[in-house]
């Protein structure tokens, strides 16, 4: 069974991004952490935490129902494999998505969708990410 990311240890998360911005460089060939298919983010006010936005691996992932072109095709074990060479860029899989982790790039007129590579888990100092089987 394929793995799937999972960030098990967010209270470890110190925010250094390390993660989005390996994804983006190893995935989208660009040095902003914004082009990641993942985003580490701060939530409440003063005393504020850190969450990550992950890709949860959808078992029957609608952004890829929601693909007309077959650009996004479902992956065993959950989640899904991307063909750029068929996208048409209409970013119905962006609102499909029902975790709203799908960015855009609109400079590609691409999606930015998480394959589950497991880059990021890699480059995570804290062992905050994880490529886990599903329970
Ligand atoms: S933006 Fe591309 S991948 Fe997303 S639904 Fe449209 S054709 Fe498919
Ligand atoms: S690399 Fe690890 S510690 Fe750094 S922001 Fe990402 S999850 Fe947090």
């Amino acid at each position: 069974m394929p793995k799937v990311l999972t960030a098990p240890g967010m209270k470890k998360c110190i925010g250094c991004y390390s993660c989005m911005l390996a994804c983006a460089r190893t995935t989208q060939g660009s040095l902003s952490p914004q082009k990641a298919a993942l985003a580490i983010r701060t939530v409440g006010g003063l005393q504020s935490r850190l969450v990550a936005d992950i890709c949860r691996a959808c078992p029957d992932a609608p952004c890829a129902q929601a693909c007309r072109c077959g650009a996004l095709v479902p992956r065993s074990g959950g989640g899904v494999k991307f063909n750029p060479a068929l996208c048409l860029g209409c970013r119905d899989c962006v609102e499909a998505c029902i975790v709203q982790v799908i960015k855009f790039d609109e400079v590609k007129n691409r999606p930015i969708v998480c394959i589950q590579c497991g880059t990021c888990t890699r480059y995570c100092p804290h062992g905050v990410l994880l490529m886990e089987e599903r329970a």
